[in-house]
């Protein structure tokens, strides 16, 4: 047996070595720049005859690589790879599954630099945020390959004298994985993990903004020793090839994690029966969020301060996770936003690969426009206290935004926006504030500074959020600590990195004998 699964600790970059090592990594990185990377199925390596690029959001001009838009004869013969691979697959024993995930882990360690270097340049991530993508990477393969051995064990059931039987956990089939292009690593590693831990096999189509990050993480599994066509990396468009893998009738599972409106199409999708198609498929989709803090009356306002500013502009407010409703008891209320303004004021924003900006550009020109178009709704929904404007012509920079006095059912307080932008809004009372936390759609992740018992202990039982969180930021959930997923619109409250994950790639068979 494995030794107990501890977390990855994250790296020092006030050391110096760390900082020569991630400087050198960068330079690695970008001398392999402007490469051309292939669709990879079962042993193949295939062009398809149409590209697209992938671009460094912190300098526009830069190519990352180019990449193949797979074609629909593509897409279905990487669903007859996986379907044979399947049939070994699925008889491999479970601790072969788990070695290649440790293995994996073993390898990102080894390669962690590379790994954040491939983030910091394709998903402008700053270093930190890159270097904490890629220790959730680790820490998913190491959480899922314990969990495979767990599930394998003999599970407990009511025992009768008279029969010998068994619960077995086994595969689904052919998986679909279809991670955002904001934790490209992590993500794309732990629904592809728990997938192939559980026995099953997958076709991987990374986000079109992330898609070398993905092709890091195939190079990472094949020195693992995966076989081929357990996981076949195929690139294109959501809408076309993505459509396409879903709706075919072998496709069993849809692992996904990205917007609203794509999930509730592939869960539309996914539903309508084809003909030929012998089961239900499942559809694991994890969605957006509008996520809270409540500022209490008695809530220790530095502490608060510091929680607010790396949850709303940590990763340019770009994780699901991120605060974008910041809720204030009006006796605070006063006092809090200047300190607030004051602080958003001193944030470095920059190429993400100086380690000394804290904020580095948001993902795309489609991003930059969707977010400064909130900018201005926000304008005519509440007093801009800093920010508000996009900076320099490189990238796609847009400053720390706050809007202040902004009401519970505005436009910035209801949507997702995914960027660097906070809507504050004034509660009376505790009441209040817990009622304008609930008051969305989303339901992802949520968090309270305060030190009245009573409060938190309703905040605890009242707040309607996957993941909440008490005097503490509402982001970095840690696998196996904090196990993550949304209620409402938020998605299927999957719980990635805790214990009933692996459950959902898997089916239970009861076998029964007489004895
Ligand atoms: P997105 O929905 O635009 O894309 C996600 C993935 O879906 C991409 O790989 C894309 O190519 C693919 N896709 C698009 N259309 C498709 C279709 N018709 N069929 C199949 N696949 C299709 O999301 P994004 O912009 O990549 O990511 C940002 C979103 O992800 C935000 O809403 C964020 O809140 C959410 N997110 C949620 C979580 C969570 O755990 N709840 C975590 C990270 C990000």
């Amino acid at each position: 047996m494995p030794a107990e699964f501890k977390n990855e600790p994250l790296m020092d970059f006030n050391n110096e070595e760390n900082r020569k090592k991630q400087s050198d990594a960068l330079d690695q990185v970008l001398s392999q720049l402007g490469r051309e990377h292939d669709l990879i199925i079962g042993t193949e390596k295939l062009k398809s005859g149409a590209s697209f690029k992938s671009y460094n959001p912190s300098k526009k001009s830069d190519v990352i690589g180019t990449f193949q838009s797979a074609n629909p004869e593509q897409a279905i013969h990487a669903i007859d790879v996986a379907a044979a691979a399947f049939e070994k697959w699925k008889r491999a024993p479970v601790q072969e599954r788990a070695n290649v995930l440790f293995r994996a882990a073993e390898r990102l360690r080894a390669r962690r630099f590379e790994s954040n270097a491939w983030m910091i340049l394709e998903a402008g991530k700053p270093w930190l945020e890159a270097d904490a993508d890629t220790a959730e990477a680790i820490d998913f393969c190491e959480f899922y390959g314990r969990e495979a051995l767990r599930y394998a064990e003999r599970q407990p059931l009511t025992r009768i004298k008279s029969e010998d039987n068994e619960l077995r956990y086994i595969p689904l089939g052919v998986g679909i994985v279809i991670p955002p292009w904001n934790f490209p690593c992590a993500i794309l590693v732990g629904m592809t993990t728990a997938s192939l831990a559980a026995g099953n096999t997958v076709i991987l189509k990374p986000s079109s903004d992330t898609p070398a990050t993905g092709a890091f993480f195939m190079s990472i599994l094949q020195e693992s020793g995966l076989p081929p066509g357990v996981v076949n990396y195929v690139t294109g468009s959501g809408a076309s090839v993505g459509n396409l893998l879903v709706e075919n009738p072998r496709t069993r599972f849809i692992a996904f994690t990205g917007s609203k409106e794509v999930g509730l199409h592939i869960n539309e999708t996914a539903a309508r029966t084809q003909p030929g198609q012998i089961w239900i498929k499942r559809v694991i989709a994890e969605m957006g969020g509008k996520d809270f803090i409540i500022i209490d009356e008695d809530a220790d306002l530095k502490e608060a301060l510091e929680g607010v500013i790396v949850s709303a502009f940590g990763y340019q407010g770009q994780k699901c996770s991120a605060c974008s409703r910041l809720i204030v008891h009006e006796k605070a209320y006063d006092s809090f936003i200047p300190m607030l303004a004051d602080k958003a004021k001193g944030i470095k924003v920059g190429p993400a690969t100086h380690p000394s900006n804290y904020m580095g550009p948001v993902i795309n020109d489609k991003a930059m426009q969707s977010i400064l178009r909130y900018i201005d709704i926000g304008k005519g929904e509440g007093r801009l206290v800093t920010g508000g404007r996009s900076l320099g012509e490189e990238g796609y920079f847009i400053e720390p935004t706050i809007f202040a006095d902004v009401d519970p059912s505005a436009t910035i307080a209801r949507e997702e926006i995914f960027g660097p932008v906070l809507a504050v809004i004034k509660a009376k009372n505790f009441d209040d504030a817990v009622r304008i936390a609930n008051d969305s759609e989303y339901g992802l992740t949520g968090s309270m500074y305060g030190r009245n018992r009573k409060h938190i202990d309703r905040a605890k039982d009242e707040c309607h959020a996957g993941n909440f969180y008490i005097n503490k930021k509402c982001t970095g959930a840690m696998v196996g600590v904090h196990p993550f997923g949304g209620f409402n619109m938020s998605g299927t409250d999957s719980k990635a990195g805790g214990r009933d994950y692996l459950l959902l790639f898997t089916q239970a068979k009861t076998v029964s004998e007489k004895i």
